[in-house]
């Protein structure tokens, strides 16, 4: 499959075929992360030998020197520097000579470079936050990408209306702490107001967002709404009190599970997803049981679940009672069977209701799509109807995430 060329001239290709830059955007933040950058870095040099190797993101952020060094590494940009992945290319073609570019985090200027992902003309994801002021015990996030920082209202606008001009449908708002985007008096209910009002855009989801910052309002606005998706991925982390205080979260579950009333409240049958960590340090077996208990309370939709990882620099990585691995693989396949469930359960609610669904992907004969609620839905189909919303009767078949 091939993209278009974007302004710089480039065209983006497919992983696996040869290309004349290989840009690994790197994630630190466990280390299953690391390992599968260096699989990348590794596996893009062996696709294109001759191509221009380029490390990005949070792993040369929190490790420079490691990064600089690790073989084949042609280009290394910070988190914010990668904006500057074209410069870097020039110069690297001229000089031939290793370039690194990593600035400190807290520099505030770069948000306003447009940064959006999106592989096919019907969802794009559009960056209206970066960084974290909330130091959690065990995440290395405000390290790798430094104090929380909100894209210039306009700016957003500008951006999620040249997106919808380009074919876009759906735009996700994503940042490391969306709920705490703040531009002068601006917050998100209002970026996610204006956006509403962009014709050619039909749908807004709000990506993970920290419990205390979803403002009720915003619930309320969202149950209204016809162009925000009733769907909301709040993380959890652990279903334990002791655990959260040592994880420093800024909640206990009393006000998480109001937080969960409100939302169903408002949208009865709201899409709410999470994170969990298992094997946090001094996690024991009774503390855990109080999370898997607690997570069967909320009945989620789905779970996401993680297992400790002990980043370098952070305060979990020298607390005592540290879980062995055996131990927090055994909890995460106990979770790992409650996400099935709640999957399962949760779509079988919609089985025999008619929901609108935006076609993503048409591949041999058969549409992919999602409806509001995050339901992936495929369905024969003898047209192409890519990008396109369309009602589609539910069934125990056409479910394909159940
Ligand atoms: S709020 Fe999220 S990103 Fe921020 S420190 Fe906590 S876990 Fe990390």
């Amino acid at each position: 499959m091939k993209y278009a060329a974007n302004e710089n001239g480039y065209e983006v290709v497919d992983f696996e075929e040869i290309a004349d830059v290989m840009v690994v955007n790197s994630c630190t933040l466990t280390n299953r992360a690391d390992r599968k950058t260096r699989q990348a870095l590794y596996q893009a040099k062996h696709l294109s030998p001759d191509g221009i190797l380029v490390l990005a993101g949070c792993l040369p952020q929190v490790n420079p020197e490691t990064s600089r060094e690790i073989k084949g590494v042609d280009i290394v940009l910070g988190s914010r520097d990668k904006f500057d992945l074209f410069p870097a290319i020039k110069d690297y073609q001229k000089n031939k000579e290793q370039q690194v570019r990593i600035s400190p985090v807290d520099n505030t200027e770069r948000l306003s470079s447009a940064f959006i992902a999106a592989t096919d003309r019907t969802r794009a994801y559009l960056k209206i936050q970066e960084g974290c002021n909330n130091f959690c015990t065990y995440c290395i996030v405000p390290y790798a990408r430094g104090n929380a920082v909100s894209r210039d209202f306009d700016n957003t606008v500008e951006e999620a209306r040249k997106l919808a001009e380009k074919g876009y449908k759906e735009i996700v708002l994503t940042g490391i702490d969306i709920g705490a985007y703040e531009d002068q008096d601006r917050r998100l209910i209002d970026v996610v107001k204006t956006l509403e009002k962009i014709k050619g855009l039909e749908r807004i989801r709000i990506s993970s967002i920290e419990m205390n910052t979803l403002s009720d309002e915003l619930v309320e606005h969202i149950g209204k709404s016809k162009k925000v998706m009733p769907h909301f991925h709040l993380s959890l982390q652990s279903g334990s009190d002791t655990i959260l205080k040592a994880m420093h979260r800024k909640y206990l579950t009393a006000d998480f599970s109001k937080k969960i009333e409100t939302i169903r409240k408002y949208i009865p049958l709201a899409s709410i997803g999470t994170d969990v960590i298992v094997g946090f340090p001094g996690e024991n077996d009774a503390l855990f049981c109080e999370t898997v208990d607690y997570i069967k309370k909320i009945d989620f939709s789905y779970l996401h679940v993680f297992r400790y990882s002990q980043r370098k620099g952070t305060p979990a990585a020298t607390m005592k009672g540290q879980v062995p691995e055996m131990g927090k693989k055994a909890r995460a396949s106990i979770l790992d069977d409650s996400d099935r469930n709640f999957r399962s359960t949760y779509a079988q609610q919609f089985i025999g209701t008619r929901q609108a669904v935006l076609w993503e992907r048409f591949e041999e004969g058969f549409l992919y799509g999602l409806t509001p609620h995050y339901i992936e839905v495929m369905i024969e189909s003898s047209k192409n109807k890519h990008n396109t919303i369309s009602e589609v009767e539910l069934t125990k078949d056409n479910i394909v995430s159940s």
